[in-house]
């Protein structure tokens, strides 16, 4: 294609994929050629900006962007600074008129994307916004009062009737070459200098590896997931996460591979996996609506809460997995070693951090936010809050995991502990979840709580909250 119609910046952020991409489609069906732009400006989502596994997946990401544009005949042009000056900047550079995106949800992008537009279009260039990677933005599901829900059940009977059957968008199969120059992506220095990275070589970040996974995943394990989702020795769930926060798959195209124009059977199979979809897009407009919940907790009492002191040797030892509990040690070594944990645990070391040490569950979101190569700040802060009690719509405080029940109720074999803590891989199944029942194993920890004792002591401190609030 040679350079003949105007051109339109169509702006990547979390939307890193070229199929069912509404902002690209949108510039082509307005007559322009777009030019495809991508501006790192980590410091703009602070104290939220890309921790250390997401950096790494987003190298990854760009880079295989890059490629596929590069299939079509155009490539992505990468800038880093603030916002604002590189579009100006691009904007003069290729001379373009008008400028596309796909909407983000979190607090202080929307601030600064409402600004940006503001400007923009009061110098004349056209600023065109599309839906972004959810089933409804958060503004659209509301309750009988018009608020927000604040609940998940009534929620998703609302939004989950209310799925569309549009068909993804395909991608383009064609683009003009790319005008603009840009930095190199090794120049944004994404990936980690010490080589942490090794186990991550399971994923392949990327719109072609988002694709693989979900074909995977409607293959061999969407039929057994309502099941099977709970199980963390087992690979019950999609692992779509980390593809899903970057945009390399919508969930469009999801429900349209796993529902698409089936009848009333393949759409019960599939309702358990969409309802986590839903989970995803209910965290998305909590977030937005309630914008502080990323620090502070949604239930105010819990403003009252004594956390206990942080004792640095307990959270490493928690970051670490030696915390001599054997299902907590599993999950946090699969998350430093994998990028990755199975939500099942993530609930469990969750409920450990948050009631057994009594740690503030800022302290656990901020080690998941480096950790995990999923990331995502409307999950996260979720995942947090449930776990803590604090959320709008979380497991009462008082129902505190028993994470020795929990390891032998989920993982009844012991085979995801024993891929974890290889320590502790000679025990049978009986004693792997309670290494102490056997008198301790050798160069694994005792426990560093009391299960029981700190039961009871985050039992006392809710009493203690609920006198106070
Ligand atoms: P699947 O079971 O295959 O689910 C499909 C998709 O649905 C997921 O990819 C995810 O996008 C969404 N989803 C599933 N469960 C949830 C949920 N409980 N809440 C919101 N969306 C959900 N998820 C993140 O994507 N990023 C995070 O930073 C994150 N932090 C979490 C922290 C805690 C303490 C907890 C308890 C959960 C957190 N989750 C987070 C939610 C959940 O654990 C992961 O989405 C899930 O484990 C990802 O694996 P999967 O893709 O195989 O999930």
């Amino acid at each position: 294609m040679t350079h003949s119609r105007p051109r339109a910046l169509v702006w990547f952020r979390r939307d890193l994929r070229l199929c069912d991409h509404a902002a690209l489609h949108a510039a082509l069906a307005a007559g322009f050629d777009p030019v495809p732009v991508y501006i790192h400006a980590p410091d703009e989502e602070a104290p939220w900006a890309p921790g250390a596994a997401s950096r790494w997946w987003l190298h990854h990401s760009l880079s295989a962007l890059d490629r596929e544009l590069a299939r079509v005949g155009s490539g992505l042009c990468v800038r880093a600074g603030e916002t604002a000056v590189e579009i100006d900047r691009l904007i003069e550079d290729c001379e373009a008129r008008a400028i596309y995106w796909s909407r983000l949800y979190d607090p202080l992008i929307v601030r600064r994307d409402s600004l940006l537009k503001d400007r923009l279009r009061a110098r004349g260039l056209l600023v065109h916004s599309v839906p972004g990677n959810v089933f409804h933005e958060p503004w659209e599901v509301r309750n009988g009062s018009d608020d927000p829900y604040r609940v998940f059940t009534p929620y998703w009977r609302n939004a989950g009737g209310r799925l569309n059957n549009e068909l993804p968008l395909p991608a383009p199969a064609d683009l003009p070459a790319q005008p603009c120059t840009g930095i190199e992506i090794d120049t944004l220095a994404l990936l980690p200098t010490l080589p942490w990275d090794l186990g991550f070589s399971d994923w392949e970040p990327g719109e072609r590896g988002a694709q693989r996974a979900l074909d995977s995943f409607a293959q061999n394990a969407l039929e057994d997931y309502a099941s099977a989702r709970d199980r963390p020795d087992q690979h019950g769930t999609s692992r779509l996460s980390p593809h899903l926060h970057f945009g390399e798959i919508s969930v469009r195209q999801i429900r349209q591979q796993l529902v698409g124009s089936a009848g009333p059977g393949v759409r019960v199979l599939a309702e358990p996996y969409l309802r986590e979809l839903g989970w995803r897009d209910f965290s998305h407009q909590l977030l937005f609506h309630f914008p502080h919940s990323s620090e502070l907790p949604l239930q105010p009492k819990f403003e009252h809460f004594p956390w206990a002191q942080v004792e640095p040797a307990k959270l490493g030892a928690w970051q670490r997995g030696r915390t001599g509990i054997p299902i907590v040690d599993a999950g946090m070594r699969e998350l430093w070693n994998t990028g990755w944990m199975h939500n099942r645990v993530r609930m469990i070391v969750a409920s450990f951090l948050t009631k057994n040490l009594r740690y503030h569950w800022l302290e656990g979101a901020r080690w998941f936010w480096d950790t995990l190569l999923d990331a995502d700040l409307p999950n996260n802060t979720q995942g947090w809050q449930w776990s803590a009690g604090s959320g709008a719509d979380a497991a009462p405080y008082f129902r505190i995991f028993n994470p020795v029940a929990q390891g032998e109720r989920f993982d009844p074999t012991g085979a995801y502990v024993r891929r974890f803590v290889p320590e502790l891989a000679h025990l049978p199944a009986k004693a792997i979840h309670q290494p102490w029942s056997v008198g301790g194993v050798r160069g694994y920890p005792a426990p560093i709580v009391d299960l029981k004792q700190s039961r009871d002591q985050a039992l006392a401190a809710y009493a203690q909250m609920r006198a106070l609030s």
